[in-house]
């Protein structure tokens, strides 16, 4: 670009920067002077200043953005509209008359001078007008068709973190940081912009946004002002602001008047911001030159490009009277000019978010014209800022405790930082002597700590050796009480529903709240209970337990109790029986897992089936759950509520697999009425989904029972408390609801990663 043909150079303040400090490089002196575009126009026409502003506000009793305003547009007086708001202007623009700046002394200096504009958009019809009589060219950068790619996301962030890693990188390559500009930073983006470039330790010359009137230092200022006290501070660009505004209304004697105009003026005068020497600079793309690199942000629809309304001082109507550009033309002009300007840019990366913490934003629809390749999966790399990857680092930790979330994030961000060197969460043991000791009442085991501790060493030591647990009385664990209370008593002679029911709430204290509850679920037990003795009616058995404790004595050298209650055993005089486990909540019934000790619930049933009391040497046929209470019931098309509720009221569980010994059970197993999934092909196998196990898969699953109660009992004795959750098939299976995720500071190498087992394969059937 050749400059020195040009008396007059307009062009932005980016430019003229760059174009000096080049020259300055060169040793090169240019005998040109430099404008902005507005600075020429106005110089070319009239200009005010505050005596016209502080004049038409007591004139027409106006705000002096009302004020602003009209002085704004009387420029734009014309003849062709006649109506009440050019009468007005046209009054105004009488008023001021003689306040008015004209600049004739200029406008004959330029009068035979070459004026060359540079990197504007584009020159309005207002300004060509003024420009018509004077020589100008417009210097434009070659038309081009360059590709560029768009990079999109979800987020503001991630999009600012792109941008630095991008210029992160270049600068690393060698490129000059004063070589690389951001574009179209909108006021979306500022703030996130300033905190992670300060992060990632990129200068940036940021415009400020602030006005002097924000800031205490004015304020202190205006005070000793109006208080008519010495001024001072020590915020030398605040107090040279404030002197130079209040120069400016020395005209005015009236002391509050004056004070009006200085905060107004003060409201419109931004705060000066530092000014690195090296930095990127913030542009319009029609500032950015072929050796330079952009990054244009915020590429939505609400925000690539400031989009005209028809809202001015002049509708859009009389604008085509004036011969101005009209909102939509306007707006053409912008769009136009910024797909030029993009394909005319020679090194660009475009990109754009679809929400920042205030907003939703929707890609541009320019994109589509272009038709540049979009890229939805940028990663970041961490290798450009330390001090953000800790932070990133520290918030994903944040997340995970309060809410168990496990980023990829945080698993890379975990092996690189120092969260893992500074706190070791690693169990390093006690000494179990020391453990002994406390069980000096004995060890107490059951099915539910047994879980636990398969899930994960470390909380069963949390919660049954340090017993940091706290006591929960919630409504689910009442009314869980209340329906086991009066099932236990279902088979009693003369059970009577509504007396027992009503003898167990009797003395407890219900909320209104509770007791409406309460009322609703009494139906749905008695629902309950009509159910089971109908399914009673399948079944050979006439003698039953209920709520039957059963303790098993595993002493070692302290005393060891394994505990259990059997909700109901079913039996007859064959001492065949069944045991059912009424369940309020959910449960897992996959026996796989029982490999891992994990749900081993049932199971645990038959183990203690051979510990009962109250009889000996029995027989287990099957052992289930029943679910009780359901939360959700599914529609199922053609099926009545109650066929519903009653098939969801089948066992779930286990049967044996025995042709002679099923029937005892259900004598309807051919196609169950009362046990979920049970059925017999027509070639006499059962079907795929019945839940059957031999004799011998039933004796090994009491002695994998043992096994896993042994294997606790030494790991207790021996003080092993690891941290050691588990996956199963990459599912995690002991931490997703764990109240201790913030004092275990889980990292993802203490997890187990564990294969789904199909019990079959361990607990071998012999007559298969
Ligand atoms: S959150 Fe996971 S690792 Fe931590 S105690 Fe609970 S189960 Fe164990």
């Amino acid at each position: 670009m050749n400059l020195t043909t040009y008396d007059l150079v307009i062009t932005g303040y980016s430019n003229k920067k760059r174009i000096l400090k080049e020259l300055n490089n060169k040793k090169e002196i240019l005998n040109v002077k430099f404008m902005s575009l507005d600075e020429l126009i106005n110089s070319l026409s009239f200009s005010f200043d505050q005596k016209s502003i502080y004049h038409i506000i007591k004139k027409y009793n106006v705000k002096y953005d009302n004020a602003l305003v009209y002085l704004n547009n009387i420029k734009y007086i014309n003849d062709t509209i006649d109506n009440d708001k050019m009468t007005k202007l046209k009054e105004i623009k009488e008023e001021v008359k003689d306040e008015l700046i004209y600049d004739n002394k200029f406008i004959n200096y330029i009068r035979n001078k070459k004026i060359g504009i540079y990197g504007y958009n584009y020159i309005n019809n207002y300004q060509k007008n003024i420009l018509k009589n004077y020589s100008y060219e417009i210097i434009d950068n070659p038309k081009n068709n360059y590709e560029h790619k768009i990079y999109s996301f979800n987020k503001i962030d991630d999009e600012i973190v792109f941008v630095l890693s991008s210029i992160y990188k270049l600068i690393k390559d060698g490129i000059d940081i004063n070589k690389i500009k951001l574009i179209n930073i909108s006021d979306d983006y500022l703030f996130r912009l300033k905190y992670i470039s300060e992060l990632f330790n990129i200068k940036i010359n940021f415009k400020s946004n602030r006005s002097i009137y924000e800031t205490i230092e004015f304020n202190n200022l205006l005070n000793e002002y109006i208080n008519d006290k010495e001024i001072e501070s020590s915020n030398k660009s605040i107090l040279d602001s404030f002197i130079r505004i209040v120069n400016k209304f020395n005209f005015i004697e009236d002391k509050q008047d004056k004070i009006d105009m200085i905060i107004n003026e003060a409201k419109n005068t931004l705060v000066e911001s530092s000014i690195y020497d090296n930095a990127v600079e913030i542009i319009s793309i029609s500032e950015l030159n072929d050796d330079e690199y952009g990054f244009y942000l915020g590429f939505t629809e609400e925000l690539a490009y400031v989009k005209s309304r028809d809202d001015d001082f002049f509708s859009d109507k009389e604008k085509e009277l004036l011969g101005l550009e009209t909102s939509n033309e306007i707006n053409k002009i912008n769009k136009d000019n910024l797909i030029n300007r993009i394909k005319s840019s020679k090194n660009l990366s475009l990109s754009y978010s679809l929400s920042s913490s205030f907003n939703i934003y929707y890609p541009s629809s320019i994109i589509d014209e272009l038709n540049y390749e979009v890229i939805d999966n940028y990663k970041y790399n961490y290798e450009c800022s330390k001090l953000f990857n800790i932070l990133l680092f520290y918030k994903d930790i944040d997340k995970y405790v309060k809410y168990g979330d496990i980023s990829d994030e945080l698993i890379t961000l975990n092996s690189n930082y120092e969260y893992e060197k500074e706190y070791d969460n690693s169990y390093t043991g006690i000494d179990s002597n020391k453990i002994i000791n406390s069980l000096d009442k004995g060890l107490n085991l059951s099915y539910s700590s047994m879980n636990k501790f398969y899930e994960c060493k470390f909380k069963y030591y949390l919660e049954n050796i340090l017993k940091i647990k706290e006591d929960e009385e919630t409504n689910a664990i009442f009314i869980g009480n209340l329906f086991h209370d009066v099932l236990s008593k279902m088979s009693n002679k003369d059970f009577n529903f509504d007396k027992e029911y009503e003898s167990y709430i009797k003395d407890i204290d219900l909320t209104n709240k509770d007791k409406f509850f309460v009322n609703k679920l009494k139906d749905e037990l008695k629902f309950v209970i009509d159910t089971i003795n109908k399914q009673y009616k399948y079944m050979s058995f006439d003698k039953s337990l209920e709520e039957e404790k059963v303790e098993v004595n595993l002493d070692r050298n302290i005393k060891i109790t394994f505990k259990g209650f059997i909700d109901k055993a079913l039996y007859n005089d064959n001492k065949e029986m069944i045991i059912i486990d009424y369940k309020t909540g959910d449960t897992k019934l996959d026996l796989g897992n029982c490999y891992y000790g994990l749900n081993l619930q049932l199971p645990v049933y038959l183990y203690l089936s051979d510990n009962l009391d109250s009889i000996k040497n029995v027989e287990v046929l099957g052992f289930y759950i029943q679910r009780i209470l359901n939360s959700t019931i599914t529609a199922k098309k053609d099926c009545k509520l109650d066929d519903i509720k009653s098939d969801n009221l089948k066992l779930q569980g286990y049967t044996i697999s025995d042709m002679d010994k099923i029937s005892t059970v259900d004598s309807s197993y051919t196609k169950s009425k009362i046990i979920a999934s049970l059925g017999v092909k027509q070639d006499g196998d059962f079907y795929t989904a019945s839940k059957v196990l031999s004799r011998d898969e039933m004796d090994n699953l009491k002695t994998l029972v043992k096994t896993k109660i042994d294997e606790m009992i030494d790991d207790i004795l021996s003080s092993s408390f690891e941290i050691n959750p588990k996956k199963i098939d990459g599912k995690d299976v002991s931490c997703t609801y764990c109240k201790y995720k913030d004092i275990c500071y889980k990292k993802e190498k203490d997890y187990k990663y564990l294969d789904k087992k199909d019990y079959k394969e361990f607990l071998g059937d012999k007559n298969e």
